[in-house]
Parts: C-alpha cells; structure tokens; sequence
C-alpha cells in the first residue's frame, strides 16, 4: 500500500502555516465560509494529517486511521488538507459552494477521505465511536480520531458516546476537542457554565472514563507529543482517549482572534491589513 510520507517534526509548522494561508485566501475570495472555526483547529488538522495518522493515496484503504470531523462548520482546513494530500481537486476546494461538492458543513464522501457527514453537532463522536467499536470487532488496528468543538460538547450524545466508549473498552478512540471557548457567536462562559465552575471539561470526560490529556492546541511538537502518547495501546488499556488542544478562535488573523463576531463573518480588506501569522 502506497502511504502518505509522514513530514518531518521541523516541518509541521510550516505546513500549518500554508493550510492557514489557504483557508483565508479561498475563503475571501469566495466570500463564504466560516474562517474563524476552521482556523483554530488548522495544527490539529495538520498534526493528524501529516505526522500521526496511517493514510494511503487511495482514501479508501481499509486500513486507513479515521478522523471524524465533528465540529463541521470549521471544515475549510480539512478542504485545504484533503486538497493538499491530493483527496480532493483544487478545483473543488476553490470552488466551494458553487462548482463543487463541497459544502458548508462535512457531507459524508469516502472517495474524497470525508469519512462522515456531521454539521448537526454533537453526533461525530458517535459516529466515531461506532466506528470504533466495528474496528475491534473486526480485529483492526486503525485508530479513530473525531475533532469536536467544544461548544458541541454540551450535546448529551457526546457523552452518551463515551459512555458506549468507556464500557466497550474503546481504546482505539481518541477525541480531540478544539478548546476554543466559543461556540457561534458567544463565549461558553456565557452561555451553558454553571457558575464558578468554568469549562470544566477535563472533570467530566475523566468522570465519563477517559483518559485525558490537555495541550497547547496550536503548539504542532506538543500536539504530537499528546496524541503519540494517547495513541500508546499500553497506556490506560481499555480507556476512550480524550485531548483537549487550548485553541483561539480566528488563530492567525489578527481582526479575528478571540472575536465573536466572526463565527461566520469574511473579514473586510481594512481588516485584514491588521497583519497575519501565516506570512
Ligand atoms: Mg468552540
């Protein structure tokens, strides 16, 4: 089987940099797309893509690690991943919306190395831990990744999910949450925190049987570092693995870091005049 060539450590950086770069270019372009979701979760994606998963040049390898794109308003950076591995054409990645078939939320397309449809959030997890538990009954040894917001977390099928995930044993699971503290247009603090408690999502997916780790979310080495170690089969045997990568909304736009307001919104040319950190 013809694999995709893992980038060295050294490398992983740049290449976040170029997904970064591409994300805003097509989407400004177009006028469309949510850039802000998508770009706090660009090392995450990059990290997966080019250093931990198991993926061949046919997307539909049997074999092949999963990812599970939850959170899928933010799927600019896997178009502009998918594109650069060469799973989808970059006529399709620059035509989004209008001259391809590439959408505003993940539709399911294995051809394409889309492995699920989500968009109605909170059901990635799910799906992956389905995935998840074919595996193991199959003998299998891939991994399933599954990106979710963490905004999404609140939905009670994620942790339905995990309870499935605990008490099957499905260590071959691993969750990884963009821990970016806003969800749509508002931060999770003001909208579903019981008070004084914060986002206390590391308590609850350790109550919920995980095995947790917490990281730099933008921070290529140290994501690498976490998802090697979850991704150990001997570590916490049986346990569902959880990452919860610290994330800024809008990473690398500095109109856009930390901005509600740009859940969806394209940022005006003054705007992007305030500089980047992909150039
Ligand atoms: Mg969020």
């Amino acid at each position: 089987m013809n694999l995709i060539k893992k980038l060295p450590d050294e490398e992983l950086a740049g290449q976040a940099a170029s997904l970064r770069k591409s994300v805003v270019e097509v989407c400004v372009k177009n006028g469309a797309g949510h850039i802000a979701p998508s770009l706090s979760c660009i090392e995450i994606l990059t990290v997966l893509y080019y250093s931990i998963m198991n993926i061949a040049a046919d997307p539909m390898w049997e074999n092949r690690d999963r990812l599970i794109f939850s959170k899928a308003h933010g799927c600019y950076g896997l178009y502009a991943a998918l594109c650069d591995i060469g799973y989808i054409s970059k006529s399709d990645w620059t035509g989004f919306y209008k001259d391809s078939f590439l959408s505003g939320c993940v539709e399911r397309n294995l051809e394409h190395g889309i492995e699920a449809g989500c968009g109605s959030l909170g059901h990635g997890l799910p799906i992956a831990a389905g995935i998840a538990f074919g595996a193991k009954l199959q003998k299998k040894d891939y991994k399933v990744y599954c990106i979710a917001g963490d905004g999404e977390m609140q939905e009670g099928s994620n942790w339905e999910a995990l309870q499935f995930a605990a008490k099957h044993n499905l260590d071959n699971l691993i969750l990884i949450i963009d821990n970016n503290h806003l969800q749509a247009m508002d931060f999770i603090e003001n909208i579903l925190t019981v008070e004084g408690r914060k986002n206390d999502l590391e308590m609850k997916l350790k109550a919920f049987g995980c095995a947790v780790e917490t990281c730099d979310g933008h921070d290529v080495i140290e994501l690498k570092r976490k998802l090697e170690k979850l991704g150990d089969a001997g570590r916490d045997s049986n346990l569902p693995r959880a990452l919860i990568a610290k994330t800024i909304k809008g990473y690398g736009l500095k109109c856009m870091e930390n901005v509600s307001k740009f859940h969806f919104r394209i940022p005006t040319d003054e705007e992007l005049k305030w500089g980047n950190r992909y150039e």
